[in-house]
Protein backbone atom coordinates (compact mmCIF):
# COMPACT_ATOMS: atom_id res chain seq x y z
CA UNK A 1 0.00 0.00 0.00
CA UNK A 2 1.35 3.55 -0.89
CA UNK A 3 1.75 6.52 1.68
CA UNK A 4 -1.11 8.20 -0.03
CA UNK A 5 -3.45 5.39 -0.57
CA UNK A 6 -2.84 4.97 3.01
CA UNK A 7 -3.55 8.47 4.43
CA UNK A 8 -6.39 8.26 2.40
CA UNK A 9 -5.17 10.79 0.75
CA UNK A 10 -7.17 10.42 -2.21
CA UNK A 11 -10.82 8.95 -2.46
CA UNK A 12 -11.43 7.06 -5.47
CA UNK A 13 -9.96 3.28 -6.20
CA UNK A 14 -8.57 4.37 -9.70
CA UNK A 15 -6.97 7.69 -8.28
CA UNK A 16 -5.55 5.55 -6.05
CA UNK A 17 -4.28 3.12 -8.15
CA UNK A 18 -2.90 5.82 -10.46
CA UNK A 19 -1.34 8.07 -7.32
CA UNK A 20 0.57 4.60 -5.87
CA UNK A 21 2.48 4.33 -9.29
CA UNK A 22 3.36 8.03 -9.03
CA UNK A 23 4.05 7.29 -5.07
CA UNK A 24 6.14 4.19 -5.96
CA UNK A 25 8.42 5.39 -8.31
CA UNK A 26 9.09 8.91 -5.82
CA UNK A 27 9.66 6.64 -2.69
CA UNK A 28 13.18 5.11 -4.55
CA UNK A 29 16.02 7.06 -3.23
CA UNK A 30 17.84 7.72 -5.99
CA UNK A 31 15.04 8.33 -9.00
CA UNK A 32 15.18 10.50 -12.34
CA UNK A 33 18.44 11.01 -12.85
CA UNK A 34 19.07 7.73 -14.61
CA UNK A 35 16.37 8.34 -17.02
CA UNK A 36 16.64 11.41 -18.09
CA UNK A 37 20.25 10.99 -18.78
CA UNK A 38 21.36 14.31 -16.66
CA UNK A 39 23.66 12.82 -15.05
CA UNK A 40 24.47 12.40 -11.34
CA UNK A 41 24.75 14.79 -9.02
CA UNK A 42 28.08 14.20 -7.24
CA UNK A 43 27.89 13.46 -3.28
CA UNK A 44 26.80 15.68 -0.63
CA UNK A 45 27.36 13.29 2.56
CA UNK A 46 30.83 13.44 4.69
CA UNK A 47 30.92 11.02 7.77
CA UNK A 48 32.51 14.15 9.95
CA UNK A 49 33.14 12.29 13.09
CA UNK A 50 34.48 8.88 11.21
CA UNK A 51 37.02 10.70 9.61
CA UNK A 52 41.03 10.25 10.18
CA UNK A 53 42.98 12.79 10.70
CA UNK A 54 42.53 16.57 11.49
CA UNK A 55 44.59 17.87 14.64
CA UNK A 56 44.77 16.28 18.53
CA UNK A 57 47.13 17.78 20.67
CA UNK A 58 46.88 17.45 24.68
CA UNK A 59 44.23 20.60 25.30
CA UNK A 60 41.97 18.94 22.79
CA UNK A 61 41.07 17.93 18.79
CA UNK A 62 39.25 18.83 15.60
CA UNK A 63 37.84 17.52 12.33
CA UNK A 64 36.97 19.06 9.32
CA UNK A 65 34.87 18.75 6.53
CA UNK A 66 35.82 21.84 3.65
CA UNK A 67 36.48 21.49 -0.19
CA UNK A 68 38.56 18.79 -0.22
CA UNK A 69 37.08 16.49 2.01
CA UNK A 70 33.38 17.50 0.65
CA UNK A 71 34.02 18.98 -3.29
CA UNK A 72 30.37 20.16 -3.44
CA UNK A 73 30.84 22.70 -0.12
CA UNK A 74 31.97 25.20 -2.11
CA UNK A 75 29.98 27.86 0.32
CA UNK A 76 30.75 26.58 3.52
CA UNK A 77 32.89 24.64 5.75
CA UNK A 78 32.59 23.10 9.13
CA UNK A 79 34.76 21.61 11.87
CA UNK A 80 34.10 19.10 15.08
CA UNK A 81 35.87 20.54 18.10
CA UNK A 82 36.90 19.09 21.64
CA UNK A 83 38.68 20.99 24.15
CA UNK A 84 39.45 19.66 27.42
CA UNK A 85 39.03 21.79 30.92
CA UNK A 86 41.56 24.38 30.25
CA UNK A 87 42.68 23.24 26.78
CA UNK A 88 42.68 26.97 24.85
CA UNK A 89 42.53 27.33 20.87
CA UNK A 90 44.86 30.03 20.52
CA UNK A 91 44.26 33.28 19.84
CA UNK A 92 43.88 33.47 16.11
CA UNK A 93 41.67 35.29 13.17
CA UNK A 94 40.57 34.00 9.71
CA UNK A 95 41.64 35.52 6.91
CA UNK A 96 38.47 34.81 4.59
CA UNK A 97 35.82 33.22 6.74
CA UNK A 98 33.18 34.34 9.42
CA UNK A 99 32.57 31.80 12.31
CA UNK A 100 29.92 30.52 13.81
CA UNK A 101 28.89 27.96 16.17
CA UNK A 102 26.95 25.61 18.01
CA UNK A 103 27.70 24.00 21.55
CA UNK A 104 26.82 20.22 21.50
CA UNK A 105 28.36 19.50 25.32
CA UNK A 106 30.38 21.05 27.93
CA UNK A 107 31.15 24.76 28.32
CA UNK A 108 33.33 27.22 26.47
CA UNK A 109 34.84 30.55 26.94
CA UNK A 110 35.73 32.98 24.80
CA UNK A 111 37.33 36.76 23.90
CA UNK A 112 36.62 38.80 20.82
CA UNK A 113 38.47 41.68 19.25
CA UNK A 114 37.07 44.48 17.14
CA UNK A 115 38.92 46.94 15.08
CA UNK A 116 37.27 49.58 16.94
CA UNK A 117 39.08 48.01 20.04
CA UNK A 118 35.68 46.78 21.45
CA UNK A 119 35.82 43.38 23.25
CA UNK A 120 33.99 41.06 24.43
CA UNK A 121 34.50 37.63 26.62
CA UNK A 122 31.27 35.06 27.05
CA UNK A 123 30.99 32.08 28.24
CA UNK A 124 28.60 29.54 26.57
CA UNK A 125 26.96 26.11 27.26
CA UNK A 126 24.97 23.75 25.34
CA UNK A 127 22.84 24.87 22.76
CA UNK A 128 24.37 28.62 22.67
CA UNK A 129 25.77 30.20 19.34
CA UNK A 130 28.89 32.34 18.54
CA UNK A 131 29.77 34.33 15.55
CA UNK A 132 32.30 36.41 15.75
CA UNK A 133 33.02 38.42 12.17
CA UNK A 134 35.63 37.77 9.65
CA UNK A 135 39.09 38.84 10.66
CA UNK A 136 38.10 39.54 14.36
CA UNK A 137 40.71 38.10 16.56
CA UNK A 138 39.46 35.04 19.27
CA UNK A 139 39.93 32.48 20.91
CA UNK A 140 38.25 29.56 22.87
CA UNK A 141 39.18 27.84 26.36
CA UNK A 142 37.59 24.37 27.70
CA UNK A 143 35.92 25.47 31.04
CA UNK A 144 35.03 22.30 32.45
CA UNK A 145 33.84 20.36 34.27
CA UNK A 146 34.29 17.81 31.04
CA UNK A 147 35.00 18.19 27.81
CA UNK A 148 33.82 20.75 25.47
CA UNK A 149 32.13 20.13 21.80
CA UNK A 150 30.99 22.19 19.26
CA UNK A 151 30.15 22.83 15.85
CA UNK A 152 31.31 25.27 13.75
CA UNK A 153 30.64 26.77 10.71
CA UNK A 154 32.34 28.50 8.15
CA UNK A 155 31.29 30.74 5.32
CA UNK A 156 34.07 29.95 2.63
CA UNK A 157 34.03 25.99 1.83
CA UNK A 158 37.99 26.90 0.98
CA UNK A 159 38.14 27.70 4.44
CA UNK A 160 40.71 25.74 6.04
CA UNK A 161 40.50 25.25 10.31
CA UNK A 162 44.53 24.18 10.05
CA UNK A 163 45.42 27.25 8.06
CA UNK A 164 44.50 30.39 10.54
CA UNK A 165 46.45 32.93 11.52
CA UNK A 166 47.68 31.98 15.04
CA UNK A 167 49.59 34.17 17.31
CA UNK A 168 52.57 31.75 18.08
CA UNK A 169 52.75 30.92 14.12
CA UNK A 170 53.10 34.46 13.53
CA UNK A 171 55.30 35.53 16.33
CA UNK A 172 57.60 33.21 15.35
CA UNK A 173 57.60 34.67 11.96
CA UNK A 174 58.37 37.82 13.45
CA UNK A 175 62.57 38.88 13.66
CA UNK A 176 63.00 39.07 17.29
CA UNK A 177 64.48 42.61 17.60
CA UNK A 178 60.78 43.65 15.74
CA UNK A 179 58.94 42.23 18.70
CA UNK A 180 61.40 43.87 21.52
CA UNK A 181 60.42 47.00 19.72
CA UNK A 182 56.82 46.50 19.97
CA UNK A 183 56.45 44.00 23.00
CA UNK A 184 58.43 45.32 25.60
CA UNK A 185 60.92 42.43 26.52
CA UNK A 186 64.33 41.52 25.13
CA UNK A 187 64.75 40.10 21.66
CA UNK A 188 66.34 37.21 23.67
CA UNK A 189 62.92 36.18 25.21
CA UNK A 190 60.88 35.49 22.20
CA UNK A 191 63.82 32.35 22.07
CA UNK A 192 61.30 31.08 24.39
CA UNK A 193 58.39 31.58 22.99
CA UNK A 194 56.48 28.04 20.99
CA UNK A 195 58.57 27.56 17.42
CA UNK A 196 55.88 26.36 15.58
CA UNK A 197 51.68 26.95 15.76
CA UNK A 198 50.26 26.00 18.72
CA UNK A 199 47.11 24.98 17.74
CA UNK A 200 45.02 23.93 20.78
CA UNK A 201 47.54 24.51 24.04
CA UNK A 202 46.41 22.43 27.53
CA UNK A 203 46.37 25.76 29.81
CA UNK A 204 45.27 25.98 33.62
CA UNK A 205 41.55 24.99 34.75
CA UNK A 206 40.15 28.70 34.51
CA UNK A 207 38.00 30.07 37.03
CA UNK A 208 34.75 30.38 37.12
CA UNK A 209 34.03 33.32 37.72
CA UNK A 210 34.79 35.97 34.58
CA UNK A 211 38.95 37.04 34.94
CA UNK A 212 40.31 39.95 34.66
CA UNK A 213 41.86 41.23 30.96
CA UNK A 214 45.41 42.23 30.97
CA UNK A 215 44.40 46.01 30.29
CA UNK A 216 42.16 45.62 33.45
CA UNK A 217 38.86 46.95 32.14
CA UNK A 218 37.09 46.75 28.88
CA UNK A 219 35.99 48.71 26.03
CA UNK A 220 32.83 46.80 25.40
CA UNK A 221 30.96 45.82 22.49
CA UNK A 222 27.64 47.24 21.37
CA UNK A 223 26.62 43.82 19.58
CA UNK A 224 27.10 40.83 21.77
CA UNK A 225 28.62 37.80 19.71
CA UNK A 226 26.29 35.11 21.76
CA UNK A 227 22.89 33.75 21.39
CA UNK A 228 21.52 31.00 23.33
CA UNK A 229 19.39 29.72 20.74
CA UNK A 230 18.02 26.39 22.36
CA UNK A 231 17.09 28.23 25.50
CA UNK A 232 14.29 29.66 22.58
CA UNK A 233 10.70 28.77 21.82
CA UNK A 234 10.43 27.21 17.83
CA UNK A 235 9.31 30.03 15.80
CA UNK A 236 6.62 27.66 14.86
CA UNK A 237 5.90 23.92 16.15
CA UNK A 238 4.26 21.23 13.82
CA UNK A 239 3.02 17.68 14.24
CA UNK A 240 5.91 16.56 12.49
CA UNK A 241 8.33 18.51 14.63
CA UNK A 242 9.52 21.65 14.92
CA UNK A 243 12.39 24.27 14.11
CA UNK A 244 14.36 27.15 15.96
CA UNK A 245 16.66 29.64 13.99
CA UNK A 246 18.81 32.67 14.45
CA UNK A 247 19.20 34.92 11.54
CA UNK A 248 21.21 38.51 11.64
CA UNK A 249 17.01 39.93 12.68
CA UNK A 250 17.51 37.94 16.34
CA UNK A 251 21.68 38.08 16.46
CA UNK A 252 22.31 41.17 14.78
CA UNK A 253 26.29 40.64 14.99
CA UNK A 254 25.52 37.39 12.92
CA UNK A 255 25.10 39.76 9.19
CA UNK A 256 26.72 36.57 6.76
CA UNK A 257 24.85 33.40 8.70
CA UNK A 258 21.89 31.93 9.98
CA UNK A 259 21.85 29.12 11.82
CA UNK A 260 18.73 26.57 12.37
CA UNK A 261 18.56 23.86 14.51
CA UNK A 262 15.44 21.68 13.07
CA UNK A 263 13.91 18.75 15.31
CA UNK A 264 11.74 16.00 13.12
CA UNK A 265 10.08 13.06 14.75
CA UNK A 266 9.88 9.71 13.18
CA UNK A 267 8.16 9.88 10.02
CA UNK A 268 8.38 13.69 10.22
CA UNK A 269 9.67 15.96 6.80
CA UNK A 270 10.98 19.51 6.42
CA UNK A 271 8.96 19.04 3.19
CA UNK A 272 10.71 20.25 -0.57
CA UNK A 273 12.08 23.35 -0.36
CA UNK A 274 15.14 25.73 -1.78
CA UNK A 275 17.40 28.86 -0.34
CA UNK A 276 16.95 31.55 -2.76
CA UNK A 277 20.03 33.01 -1.92
CA UNK A 278 22.04 31.01 0.68
CA UNK A 279 23.93 27.39 0.71
CA UNK A 280 22.59 25.02 2.81
CA UNK A 281 25.69 23.00 5.12
CA UNK A 282 24.29 20.22 7.83
CA UNK A 283 25.52 17.93 10.50
CA UNK A 284 23.43 15.42 12.00
CA UNK A 285 23.09 15.84 16.19
CA UNK A 286 21.28 12.91 16.63
CA UNK A 287 18.73 10.15 14.45
CA UNK A 288 18.70 9.25 10.89
CA UNK A 289 18.00 11.27 7.84
CA UNK A 290 17.15 10.48 4.04
CA UNK A 291 18.10 13.83 2.27
CA UNK A 292 17.19 14.42 -1.30
CA UNK A 293 18.90 17.09 -3.54
CA UNK A 294 17.87 18.05 -6.90
CA UNK A 295 20.07 19.98 -9.15
CA UNK A 296 18.18 20.77 -12.06
CA UNK A 297 18.58 18.59 -15.91
CA UNK A 298 17.28 15.61 -14.38
CA UNK A 299 19.89 16.01 -11.23
CA UNK A 300 18.71 14.35 -7.90
CA UNK A 301 20.53 12.11 -5.55
CA UNK A 302 18.99 11.25 -1.93
CA UNK A 303 21.43 9.80 0.75
CA UNK A 304 20.88 8.53 3.87
CA UNK A 305 22.46 10.29 7.24
CA UNK A 306 23.60 9.31 10.62
CA UNK A 307 24.80 11.07 14.08
CA UNK A 308 27.92 12.88 13.11
CA UNK A 309 27.85 13.36 9.05
CA UNK A 310 27.64 16.50 7.50
CA UNK A 311 25.71 17.34 4.15
CA UNK A 312 25.70 20.08 1.92
CA UNK A 313 23.06 21.87 -0.33
CA UNK A 314 24.18 24.23 -2.98
CA UNK A 315 22.14 27.95 -3.12
CA UNK A 316 19.32 27.15 -4.94
CA UNK A 317 18.81 23.39 -5.32
CA UNK A 318 15.74 21.81 -4.39
CA UNK A 319 15.82 19.55 -1.32
CA UNK A 320 14.07 18.03 1.94
CA UNK A 321 15.13 15.86 4.38
CA UNK A 322 13.00 13.09 6.47
CA UNK A 323 13.50 11.13 9.76
CA UNK A 324 13.95 7.81 8.85
CA UNK A 325 14.59 6.51 12.70
CA UNK A 326 12.58 5.09 15.04
CA UNK A 327 14.06 8.22 17.44
CA UNK A 328 13.80 11.85 16.89
CA UNK A 329 16.43 13.74 14.27
CA UNK A 330 18.06 16.45 15.28
CA UNK A 331 20.05 18.66 12.62
CA UNK A 332 22.17 21.52 12.97
CA UNK A 333 22.34 23.83 9.84
CA UNK A 334 24.06 26.57 8.96
CA UNK A 335 23.39 29.10 5.82
CA UNK A 336 26.42 31.35 4.39
CA UNK A 337 23.27 34.68 4.56
CA UNK A 338 22.18 36.19 7.42
CA UNK A 339 19.36 36.97 5.46
CA UNK A 340 17.20 33.51 5.74
CA UNK A 341 15.00 33.03 2.97
CA UNK A 342 13.31 29.65 1.78
CA UNK A 343 10.57 28.81 -0.86
CA UNK A 344 8.25 25.63 0.29
CA UNK A 345 6.92 23.92 -2.32
CA UNK A 346 3.56 23.92 -0.87
CA UNK A 347 3.56 27.48 -0.66
CA UNK A 348 4.56 27.77 -4.09
CA UNK A 349 1.78 25.42 -5.89
CA UNK A 350 -0.53 27.14 -3.54
CA UNK A 351 -0.02 30.90 -4.99
CA UNK A 352 -1.24 29.58 -8.29
CA UNK A 353 -4.62 29.21 -9.79
CA UNK A 354 -6.02 25.84 -9.52
CA UNK A 355 -6.16 25.01 -13.28
CA UNK A 356 -2.62 25.81 -14.01
CA UNK A 357 -1.88 23.22 -11.63
CA UNK A 358 -4.24 20.56 -12.93
CA UNK A 359 -2.62 21.67 -16.60
CA UNK A 360 1.13 21.54 -15.84
CA UNK A 361 0.93 18.25 -13.92
CA UNK A 362 -1.47 16.83 -16.08
CA UNK A 363 -3.65 15.66 -13.11
CA UNK A 364 -7.26 15.83 -12.51
CA UNK A 365 -8.60 18.97 -10.96
CA UNK A 366 -9.66 17.29 -7.84
CA UNK A 367 -6.39 16.15 -6.93
CA UNK A 368 -5.67 19.41 -7.02
CA UNK A 369 -8.06 20.64 -4.80
CA UNK A 370 -6.81 18.00 -2.09
CA UNK A 371 -3.41 20.02 -2.12
CA UNK A 372 -2.25 22.10 0.83
CA UNK A 373 -3.19 25.42 0.87
CA UNK A 374 -1.11 26.68 2.90
CA UNK A 375 2.55 26.39 4.03
CA UNK A 376 3.12 22.66 5.11
CA UNK A 377 6.95 23.42 6.22
CA UNK A 378 7.23 20.60 8.33
CA UNK A 379 4.92 17.32 7.53
CA UNK A 380 4.08 14.42 10.08
CA UNK A 381 4.46 10.73 9.55
CA UNK A 382 0.54 10.85 8.58
CA UNK A 383 0.57 13.82 6.07
CA UNK A 384 0.66 17.42 5.67
CA UNK A 385 -1.84 18.04 7.67
CA UNK A 386 -4.91 20.70 7.93
MN1 LIG B 1 38.41 30.51 14.85
MN1 LIG C 1 16.90 23.87 3.52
Amino acid sequence: MSELSRRGFLGSATLAASAAGVTAAGAEPEYGGHEKGGGELPSFRFALEESQGGHRTEGGSARQATIKELPVSKGLAGVSMRLHPGGIRELHWHAIAAEWAFVLEGRVRTTVIAPDGASEMNDFEPGDVWYFPRGHGHMLQGLGPGDAHFILIFDDGAFSEFGTFSVTDWLHHTPPEVLAKSMGLPASAFAKFPKKEVYIAQGQIPPQDPPRMHQGGQKLTSATHRYPLLAQEPHSRFAGGEERRVSAREFPISTTMTGVVLDLKPGGLREPHWHPNADEWQYIIRGKARIGVFGSEGRARAEEFKAGDVGYVPRGYGHYIENIGEEPLRVLIGFNSGDYQEISLSTWLAANPEAVLADNFQIPEEWVARLPRRRVFIASKDGPGT
